[in-house]
């Protein structure tokens, strides 16, 4: 692949004696919709913290970003979006002040984070509702909201955690629209989810069982590896012999 935006080779962790990770190697390349699935407990979260910067790696290399995951975290978390699963918008806070706190953050200057606001205001539909306390919007807006703050900054690439868990069937459709809007403006989309619909809209995705990739490719190359008509049976097939599960 030329120039990834994402390569590591060899990446596990271990907590004590238990290995969360275990030796992933892949890439992703600049501009595409990586779907990063697996059973719960397979390892993501553990994996897409160290390569946001947030964790360590026991053992292992690679890059993010054109930033060393060894040892350029720091680096790494200034030019990433990044999602999580109980991602921390501020409950008592409006919608938009915390954009314009997410902005401040990400060191963006007034005058931009007013026009990132004004933009992504009118994008969600959400101008009646500027001054409304986050903790009041429903499941689904919430989360357009959050992954609208962890692109605020328009990072090279995003990692999304599960962004569309408990979330209606509509919304997690224009949700998807989002995702989509966002690489087609330049940003790589790293994203986990439970919903193999979703897997679907990937360019590539990857099946994680017991802390290792067992599958990589597109959707329509797994189906046919597997001989199988849906992403959900190829995640059937590779999660049955699962040891893990929670
Ligand atoms: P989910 O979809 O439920 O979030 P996941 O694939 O993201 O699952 P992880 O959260 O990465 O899985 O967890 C992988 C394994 O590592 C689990 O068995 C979990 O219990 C374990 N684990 C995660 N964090 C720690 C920790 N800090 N200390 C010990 N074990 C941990």
């Amino acid at each position: 692949m030329n120039d990834p935006i994402l390569s590591v080779r060899e990446l596990s962790k271990k907590f004590g004696g238990f290995t969360a990770v275990d030796r992933i190697s892949f890439d992703v390349a600049r501009g595409e919709i990586f779907g990063f699935l697996g059973a719960n407990g397979a390892g993501k979260t553990t994996a897409m913290r160290m390569l946001c910067g947030l964790s360590y790696p026991t053992s292992g290399s690679g890059t993010v970003a054109g930033c060393d995951v060894m040892r350029e975290s720091e680096r790494i978390k200034r030019r990433i979006g990044y999602m999580s699963q109980r991602f921390s918008l501020y409950d008592d806070l409006t919608v938009l002040e915390n954009i314009r706190l997410y902005g401040g953050i990400y060191g963006l200057s007034r005058r931009r984070i007013l026009r990132r606001a004004v933009e992504i205001l009118r994008r969600l539909d959400f101008r009646s509702e500027s001054r409304t306390l986050v903790g009041a919007l429903p499941l689904g807006w919430k989360q357009k909201l959050a992954f609208s703050v962890a692109t605020l900054h328009r990072p090279e690439l995003v990692f999304l955690d599960e962004p569309t868990g408990g979330v209606d069937p509509i919304t997690r459709r224009q949700f998807w629209e989002l995702i989509y809007e966002a690489a087609a403006g330049g940003t790589t989309v790293f994203v986990t989810t439970h919903y193999m619909d979703e897997a679907e809209y990937c360019s590539r995705v990857s099946v994680m069982v017991d802390g290792r990739i067992r599958a990589l490719g597109t959707p329509a190359a797994l189906k046919k590896q597997y001989a199988v008509a849906t992403m959900d049976e190829v995640f059937r097939t590779l999660a049955r012999g699962a040891k893990r599960s929670e």
